[in-house]
């Protein structure tokens, strides 16, 4: 067993680590973007079925190396055709990832950490407390998979569609709003992120890429020298006193530092525009007058707004706003001018919706005890009042 893990996987390698690798071995450059063309872009994990390379290469690749995704546990699939898998990533750790399919586009949605220390008490990742960073094959080994399966039941005609399908077209994007903050998790996800921009390996495009973040300041202005791909701000308050209930790491880095963040982000990424994601609670973050101040914060980053019905869990005490709530919320931003959409519940029926991935996580945090808050405002939640949590 030891010596499997010691290992390494080639899920988590990039070109150069491929190429420097294949190098040792007295092999020449292209062999690694045709070792990464194999694995990433045909979904292939045994060498034995690379069938252009030379047999003697193929030894060393089966003696010396492995490509390994997380071993799934379950596999769910929703009655709207959302698929949620639950891999398992060892030590009685697991973690979730979703497939949406839509008309125009399919959304795989990947997780970064087993749990999360942000700890936002309406997000039931953040509620299991922490255990550890994924490592860049157990966050690509999500789309490996996910890609293979859709691909074999497009072979068999599992799923729907006329014209002929290809994994590439059925996972059109990929968005980093799994379990876990991407941005705690820097390099992991960076070395995920470049992989999954490669021609040889995913190639999707920068603009079909997105890591969501709950506002890990100094890490959005890395990765927008890095790889500015598109960014996600879980903002969910529209001031301070709100938003550091709702979102404890705002104490550290407050309102103004992260606008400031998303104005720096978008220098990098000039024809973008920063997408404000916004959980409505009722009775908590859902006023008129909380939509006045959201507007203030548009004015001040070139953004849109996505309004996201939250998706209750039975520990949150919290509640969705009511439909006509939320209706009203972004009557009020589109009448000032600001884009506004609001989220499609998907896969609730098997947990997979927004906030419900929750997998397995053996907590390293306490949480418990790290929160005194959060009964503040599950107390709060569920009445009448619109006042601010401050
Ligand atoms: N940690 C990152 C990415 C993962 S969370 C972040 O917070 O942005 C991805 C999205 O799911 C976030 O916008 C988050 O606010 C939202 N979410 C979390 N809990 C939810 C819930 N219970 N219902 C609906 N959306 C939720
Ligand atoms: Fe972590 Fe995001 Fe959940 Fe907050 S919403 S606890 S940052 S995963």
């Amino acid at each position: 067993m030891p010596t499997v893990i010691s290992r390494p996987n080639l899920l988590g390698m990039d070109n150069a680590a491929l190429a420097a690798m294949v190098a040792e071995w007295g092999g020449k450059p292209f062999r690694a973007r045709q070792l990464q063309r194999w694995v990433h872009q045909r979904g292939v994990g045994t060498f034995d079925d690379m069938t252009d390379l030379a047999r003697d290469f193929r030894n060393t690749l089966n003696e010396r190396c492995l490509v390994a995704a997380p071993p799934v546990s379950t596999e769910h699939v929703s009655a709207d055709g959302t698929r949620k898998w639950l891999f398992d990533v060892g030590m009685g750790n697991a973690i979730e990832t979703v497939f949406i399919p839509e008309d125009d586009r399919g959304t795989l949605c990947i997780s970064s950490q087993a749990g999360c220390t942000v700890a936002c008490p309406f997000c039931s990742t953040g509620y299991q407390g922490f255990n550890r960073n994924l490592n860049t094959a157990e966050i690509i080994g999500q789309l490996w998979h996910a890609r293979r399966e859709l691909q074999r039941d497009i072979a068999s005609a599992r799923l729907p569609g006329g014209e002929p399908a290809t994994a590439e077209r059925v996972v059109s994007n990929v968005v980093m709003m799994g379990m876990g903050e991407p941005l705690l998790n820097y390099d992991q996800v960076l070395a995920a992120l470049r992989l999954m921009l490669d021609d040889n390996a995913y190639g999707l495009s920068r603009r079909r890429v997105t890591v969501s973040t709950s506002g890990v300041v100094p890490m959005m202005d890395r990765l927008a020298r890095d790889c500015p791909v598109a960014l996600a701000v879980s903002l969910h308050a529209p001031n301070d006193g709100l938003r550091d209930r709702l979102v404890p790491l705002n104490r550290k880095h407050p309102l103004r530092e992260l606008l400031d963040a998303c104005n720096r982000y978008l220098e990098h990424a000039p024809r973008d525009f920063i997408t404000f994601e916004y959980i409505m609670l009722d009775g908590v973050n859902d006023a008129d007058e909380h939509a006045r101040q959201l507007i203030d914060i548009a004015r001040q980053v070139r953004c849109k707004f996505n309004l996201i019905p939250f998706n209750p869990f039975p520990q949150s005490g919290l509640k969705r706003s009511p439909q006509h709530r939320v209706r009203l919320f972004a009557q009020i931003l589109m009448d000032a001018g600001v884009v506004t959409t609001v989220r499609k519940t998907r896969g609730d029926d098997i947990a997979a919706a927004c906030g419900q991935l929750a997998g397995d996580v053996r907590d390293r945090t306490r949480i418990e005890q790290r929160l005194p808050n959060r009964a503040a405002i599950d107390d709060r939640a569920g009445t009448d009042t619109t006042q601010e949590l401050g």
